[in-house]
């Protein structure tokens, strides 16, 4: 047996089991065994009958003669009774008909299940059974459950893994050993036995522990390994003009935060290095990122090099660019902004490509698709990304192929990453922070409701819309779904229009419309042609409406701390106050997560908070982030972080070769790919 022996090669697997296998993404022993148990079942504690408490119990006993009868249609139950040194019990089995036939007298067997009362009486209830002479692997043990199974048991996953026990054992060491004794974990191979059959736990933590490790360590060094990489490329050198910024700063219509000062700096600092930026600015929804970021353009442009700004939407890239042109107005300068998206005639598209290849288009503002598509750069030096979740090495890298050298970047994100998180994953990036708002911004008054409130808040609602007020509703689907009981956005615009809010102008946008179609749906917004607009998370990021001051969330528990915080920045944009409703689904107990947010305004905060209770996935909605896969290690666990992450600085520092580890050298090549984001 090896790695990758099909699973149809085991013991009891067929064609149908092994189609369902394949369903969960398991083709071979290596898949098979580092599927993750996600809980465990403790059978391990033996009780003499006599001694029995209601719960979950294991027996070591004879099991006397047993009957088995059909009680009704449908209803068959099997009885027998166990019995050890100590006394006697009923045990009950529903619906297993073949049971009584395979129970053999005379033999000792471990007996796990639950005892509890039924009609009136106790007994060990639908119980686990395997003989006693046997290595047990479903009863008198810590038991894995495999959390998604997809119609195959865990007792099913479990015997299977059972049988690769024997390459299990074989299996060499994934990590470099002079970490192994010193931050004193076990090998990979026990780790993996472990996991599956804990003895007790004790090797459970310790498997976890292992385990967990090197997952942390993996992402470290390959977040070490993009900065080395980084570090050894040069791009173009950006000087800082002091007259241009103050030029700039003082026909901005406010006064800089500053924070925004500070981040500046920073940025004009890596700016004028010869090696490229790779920054990272988080700062709130409405923080003032994008005047930071058109400062950093403003010196490219200087210098007569090129800046491309990327948008995750079109809506948002039309939106910078118009803002953009504003700021650079007073300067003159406004006439370098080209905006290239997907809804522009190909002839538009067409101009706009020459005057970038040519050079007059200094100041390219788009989407991330249709820039990276086929635009031939002048002189590009700053690559701007707003707002993307996915800008990797592979994207850079692309960019670099077409400009020549490595351009400087400078990633925008609303999503505020934790310090231990950003320091786990994103090694590579150095990190500004804007911890400071402009003045003058209230805090959204934020209020869960309950169902049977409806109706009341939608009385409220229309006090601030018939004063001229506009409303944005989110919904966690676009359509109805058989399997997620939801409001979808459909479902509540047709509710809203017919019903509640016939009387307003009512507008839905989500992802399955075509770009012009969403266009036309947002200018309608953008122009106040209509009142509410239903929408998906589609106008998460960075829509600017400032005459939108209230916002509900239907479904909020669907949606992270992080994420509503993000949301509900929408209607905080102007002096009118805003409100966010966010309503449960639960009326009896609202979720004491989502309370965090009536009382709590500090985004930073949000995000830990959910990943405390909901980990890493949480604060990045429904999004993906291959780097945040942290399958076993907690982020919470910081002592195991932070010797993680010192064991991946001693690999570099020790001049270790990565292609020597030949498992460590794969898994962490798929991670150099999508680490490095922003
Ligand atoms: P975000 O960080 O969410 O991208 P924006 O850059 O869109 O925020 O800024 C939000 C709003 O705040 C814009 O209308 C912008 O003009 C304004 N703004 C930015 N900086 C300041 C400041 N220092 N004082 C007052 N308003 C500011
Ligand atoms: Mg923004």
């Amino acid at each position: 047996m090896t790695g990758s022996t099909p699973l149809s090669e085991l013991k009891g697997v067929g064609p149908q089991l092994f189609t369902k296998l394949q369903v969960l993404g398991l083709k071979n022993v290596s898949d098979l065994v580092s599927y993750l148990p996600r809980k465990y079942d403790d059978y391990s504690k033996f009780m003499p009958i006599k001694e029995l408490k209601p719960g979950v119990v294991t027996i070591h006993a004879n099991i006397g003669p047993a009957s088995g009868k059909y009680v009704r249609r449908g209803l068959h139950i099997t009885e027998a009774i166990a019995t050890d040194d100590t006394g006697s019990i009923r045990i009950v089995w529903f619906n297993q008909p073949y049971r009584a036939a395979s129970l053999k007298k005379g033999i000792l067997y471990y007996i796990s299940g639950t005892f509890e009362l039924s009609h009136q009486r106790f007994a060990i209830m639908n119980p686990t059974i395997e003989l006693a002479s046997e290595f047990p692997i479903n009863t008198a043990r810590i038991v894995p459950i495999y959390g998604e199974t997809k119609g195959i048991t865990s007792k099913q996953i479990r015997g299977l893994v059972a049988q690769t026990l024997p390459y299990i054992s074989q299996l060499s060491e994934t990590m470099p050993s002079w970490a192994i004794k010193k931050y004193d974990l076990c090998s990979y191979s026990d780790a993996l036995q472990y996991l599956h059959f804990p003895k007790n736990n004790q090797t459970l933590l310790t498997a976890r522990r292992r385990l967990g490790f090197e997952e942390v360590f993996r992402l470290v060094l390959a977040s070490l390994l993009n900065k080395q990489e980084n570090d050894s490329e040069t791009s173009l050198k950006i000087a800082f003009s002091k007259e241009l910024a103050q030029k700039f700063v003082e026909h901005l219509p406010f006064k800089l935060t500053d924070g925004q000062r500070k981040v500046a700096w920073e940025i004009f600092l890596n700016l004028e290095q010869i090696h490229p930026m790779n920054r990272l600015v988080e700062g709130d929804v409405g923080s003032g990122k994008t005047v930071i970021a058109t400062m950093a353009a403003l010196m490219a442009l200087n210098q007569g090099y090129q800046t491309a700004l990327m948008a995750p939407t079109e809506l948002l890239a039309r939106q910078h660019a118009d803002t953009i042109v504003k700021l650079l107005k007073p300067l003159g300068l406004e006439g370098a902004v080209t905006l290239l998206v997907g809804g522009l005639s190909l002839n538009q598209k067409k101009i706009a490509r020459n005057a970038i290849r040519n050079g007059q288009a200094m100041f390219l503002v788009g989407t991330q698709a249709v820039i990276q598509e086929a635009v031939d750069f002048h002189k590009l030096a700053l690559v701007i990304i707003d707002e993307q979740h996915r800008f990797g090495v592979e994207q850079r890298k692309s960019l670099m192929a077409k400009a020549g050298h490595m351009p400087h970047v400078l990633s925008l994100t609303a999503t505020p990453i934790p310090r231990s998180l950003a320091l786990t994953l994103y090694g590579e990036l150095d990190i500004s922070v804007l911890s400071d708002k402009p003045a003058g911004r209230q805090p959204i008054i934020t209020k869960l409701v309950s169902p049977n409130s409806r109706a009341q808040m939608y009385s409220s609602i229309k006090e601030q819309l018939n004063s001229g007020r506009q409303m944005f509703v989110v919904c966690p689907l676009i359509s109805d779904s058989d399997t997620m009981s939801a409001n979808s956005a459909e479902r509540v615009y047709e509710q809203m229009r017919i019903k509640d809010f016939s009387q307003y102008k009512i507008g839905l946008l989500h992802g399955k419309l075509k770009a012009h179609e969403k266009n036309a749906v947002m200018e309608s917004f953008v122009y106040h042609k209509i009142d509410i607009l239903v929408s998906t998370t589609v106008i998460e990021v960075g829509v600017d409406v400032p005459n939108a001051t209230v916002m509900i969330v239907e479904d909020a528990e669907r949606f992270g701390l992080a994420q509503i915080h993000q949301l509900r920045g929408r209607v905080g944009r102007s002096s009118h106050q805003g409100f966010c409703y966010l309503l449960t689904s639960n009326s009896i107990a609202p979720s004491k997560r989502l309370r965090a947010l009536e009382s709590c305004q500090d985004g930073f905060k949000l995000a830990e908070i959910d990943l405390d209770m909901r980990g890493p996935g949480a604060i990045y909605g429904s999004l993906q982030h291959g780097q945040l896969d942290l399958r076993i290690a907690k982020l919470s666990d910081t002592k195991l972080i932070s010797e993680a992450r010192s064991a991946a600085q001693e690999f570099i520092s020790r001049g270790e070769n990565l292609l020597q580890y030949k498992h460590l050298a794969t898994t962490i090549h798929k991670l150099r790919a999508v680490t490095n984001l922003n």
